[in-house]
């Protein structure tokens, strides 16, 4: 039995044993392409149109046709951004707007295409990180052909304002692309009230497979596609289709549809014991996730005083998995870009831990966190 405690299902979750289940003919004895005319190649064909069902069903998509299977969330990112990129940079303009706490699948495309000629306006965030809805009106230009902006943040857990911002950008006739990697199995995401033309998610931050993710393209969205070959997808994605990876992707949105409002209680609780704990226990506690429009399984917190690697490792080798504020990739000790864009001093923003809970995690668990937190906590401000 694993002993360790995994409080990190912003960066991964394991793959429910229902998906593995449902993909695991697909490797075997189910493994036709699902181009193939034949009966083998139709029983992939059939799983893959039963998937983009589920994925429909789970956004309330008004068909399943307007789902393109990807190789996961920053695939999704790079197409809906690039793809509207170039197909407008010629008919209407060259003006995108986006904010500096995007994932970095969308804020380092926004930076290549600023090096191809684009301009992008970042909107300025609170200390939530959540952007302020006037800011677009002002923002919007006559060549403005594109608004991407996430529905939760990966980092802090923050959800913006997605269907306020949606309507300025059809009342201006904006293409709106929406990150919901995040939010998309965890709360409700629902595009009959929701105006976005674009929306990207991903199988393995909600108990799918890693590298397998999806692109929702509004009915009528015009753009360029990413990825030319064969004419998989509608044209819309070349490449022999991911059979088992979508599979799982639909299993794991039938799965959500199913659980959501319940799990997303039983989180909220959790989280709520969570922050309580650690505020009680300690002094110089920062939370930086927006007290109320928030993801149920996300708290955000700095640590006065506090070295957060050292935090972290400390944390790893009582057997507590948890994310810090630093950049994620490098090991480096550079704090997050989102956590400098909420105006975090750099010295607390290194005091920074992402807990992020899921399906394993319980009550005794998270007693155990907080008590391991605060005694590490205290010990390394006595250093
Ligand atoms: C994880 C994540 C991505 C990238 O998804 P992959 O499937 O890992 O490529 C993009 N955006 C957000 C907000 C994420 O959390």
């Amino acid at each position: 039995m694993d002993e360790r405690i995994y409080l990190d299902h912003n960066a991964t979750t394991p793959v429910a044993p229902d998906v593995l289940e449902a993909m695991r003919p697909y490797f075997s004895e189910n493994f036709g392409n699902a181009s193939s005319i034949h009966s083998l190649g139709r029983a992939g064909r059939n799983a893959v149109d039963t998937a983009r069902e589920q994925v429909a069903e789970l956004l309330h998509a008004q068909s399943p046709s307007e789902i393109v299977f990807t190789s996961g969330g920053t695939e999704s990112d790079n197409h809906a951004i690039r793809g509207v990129a170039d197909y407008y940079a010629d008919r209407k303009g060259r003006h995108i707007i986006s904010a500096r706490t995007e994932h970095h699948a969308v804020f380092h495309t926004c930076q290549w295409l600023e090096q191809q000629g684009f301009e992008v306006t970042y909107l300025p965030v609170n200390r939530y990180g959540r952007v302020e809805v006037d800011a677009l009106r002002d923002a919007i230009r006559e060549d403005t052909i594109l608004m991407t902006l996430m529905h939760a943040n990966n980092e802090t857990g923050t959800i913006h304002p997605i269907e306020e911002l949606g309507a300025i950008a059809e009342e201006y006739g904006v293409l709106f692309h929406t990150d919901a990697v995040q939010s998309v199995g965890k709360v409700p995401v629902d595009l009959r009230a929701m105006p976005v033309d674009l929306l990207t998610l991903s199988g393995h931050k909600f108990y799918g497979p890693k590298g397998i993710g999806a692109l929702y393209v509004r009915r009528g969205t015009r753009m360029h596609h990413l990825i030319l070959g064969g004419s998989h997808e509608r044209n819309r994605r070349a490449g022999t289709e991911n059979v088992p990876g979508i599979v799982g992707l639909g299993m794991a949105a039938s799965l959500a549809l199913k659980h959501m409002d319940q799990e997303a209680e039983r989180l909220r609780k959790l989280i709520q014991r969570l922050e309580q704990g650690l505020c009680n226990q300690l002094r110089g506690v920062h939370i930086n996730t927006d007290p109320e429009h928030r993801l149920p399984n996300t708290l955000n917190v700095s640590f006065e005083k506090v070295e957060g690697e050292s935090l972290i490792l400390g944390l790893d080798l009582e057997g507590i998995c948890v994310s810090s504020g630093s950049a994620c990739t490098s090991g480096s000790l550079e704090p997050s870009h989102v956590l400098a864009e909420l105006g975090l001093n750099p010295r607390l923003a290194q005091g920074t831990l992402r807990l992020s809970l899921g399906k394993q995690n319980d009550e005794t668990q998270i007693d155990h966190a907080i008590e391991t937190i605060t005694r590490l906590v205290k010990r390394l401000r006595r250093l």
